[in-house]
């Protein structure tokens, strides 16, 4: 290991206001609650579920892409203390690190995980330093990804390897307040990805969302839909801005009514071919369920992380797995 520190000295966060400092505000301090406590929240199906996807993701993109890491060969270093991997992953909007053991299951060498929380960034690492097993090297830097560029955060050594995956789970509609806002985000993916890598994600379902707010009755003031467990509030229902199409999002135990953007998918594939991004995968959550829940990996992983319990009952009701289906989970790859 190199002396070098893990980030460079960051200048403080710029004051967070407007949108985005509600959004930090939010996630900061949300607790960082542990396993047991976690099992008590009410819609622990669907966060598992949730959780589920995103092990299907990565086991089906990312693993092999890491497999095949050209960074791989000849790699013979101890990682700290465990097997070494294989690739390269970053984070981006890592939040409190909870896909670090998704991460340590697909042999990853070398995770980067960067998120605008400063807390949950501490909280990351903190997590990472107290993971036993096969461990990999890591390094974790707050840093608001939307509008600053990745080598603000970490020297030039630690990214002149390109990275095998990018993630970005549950947080790039962020970025979709502005459109320079999306294009940075963009940016910050492609530039450090190596040709052949993929970029994996889960964002809102666009078309689910704009197909409720249709359908609410004309002369209804609150633009307001959802259920026992989630409820979206727009502002606007004249115009449909591909960027700053603003709602108010809010999960039962999990999010309480942070804005966010409407992400539309064919203007953001069209503008992630400007990074040379290209997708391979597109499907609403319900329809991972569908392609995976009788894949001889994935069967018994919905069991082992008690999506389904042993007699196939299901742990969501109707309304987590209605709740679900507002996302969507996609792949691309770099040529
Ligand atoms: N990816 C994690 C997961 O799947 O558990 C966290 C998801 S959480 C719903 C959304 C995350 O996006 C938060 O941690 C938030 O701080 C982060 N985020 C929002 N805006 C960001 C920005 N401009 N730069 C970096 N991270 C951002």
């Amino acid at each position: 290991a190199s002396n070098e520190p893990d980030t460079l000295d960051q200048p403080p966060l710029k004051k967070l206001v407007g949108d985005v400092g509600v959004v930090v505000q939010h996630y900061n301090s949300r607790p960082d609650v542990g396993v047991v406590q976690r099992l008590e929240s009410p819609i622990i199906g669907l966060k598992n579920f949730n959780n589920w996807v995103k092990s299907v993701l990565i086991s089906r993109f990312a693993h092999p892409v890491l497999a095949k890491s050209p960074s791989s060969n000849g790699y013979s270093g101890p990682g700290r203390g465990g097997r070494g991997g294989s690739g390269k992953v970053l984070d981006m909007g890592c939040g409190k690190g909870g896909d670090m053991t998704k991460w340590a299951k697909a042999h990853v060498r070398e995770l980067f995980g960067v998120d605008i929380a400063a807390v949950s960034v501490d909280q990351a690492r903190s997590r990472w330093e107290s993971m036993r097993g096969p461990r990999f090297e890591a390094h974790f830097a707050a840093l608001d990804c939307y509008t600053e560029p990745l080598s603000k955060a970490f020297s030039p050594a630690k990214l002149a390897q390109p990275f095998d995956v990018v993630s970005m789970q549950f947080c790039m509609h962020y970025a979709f307040e502005t459109v320079q806002k999306a294009r940075c985000m963009l940016e910050n993916v492609s530039r450090h990805l190596r040709t052949g890598g993929v970029f994996i994600g889960t964002i809102p379902n666009a078309d689910i969302l704009l197909e409720h707010l249709d359908e609410l009755p004309p002369d209804k003031d609150d633009l307001s839909f959802g259920n026992s467990v989630y409820k979206i509030r727009f502002e606007n229902r004249d115009s449909k801005p591909m960027f700053g199409h603003k709602y108010w999002f809010f999960l039962q135990d999990a999010v309480e009514n942070v804005p966010e953007y409407v992400v539309r998918w064919e203007n953001f594939v069209q503008m992630a071919a400007d990074y040379k991004l290209y997708p391979v995968y597109k499907e609403e959550f319900h329809q991972v369920f569908e392609e995976h829940q009788e894949h001889p990996e994935f069967k018994p992983l919905l069991v082992r992380m008690k999506v389904v319990d042993t007699n196939g009952e299901s742990a969501m009701d109707e309304d987590q797995w209605e709740a679900a289906n507002i996302y969507i989970a996609f792949a691309f790859e770099k040529r």
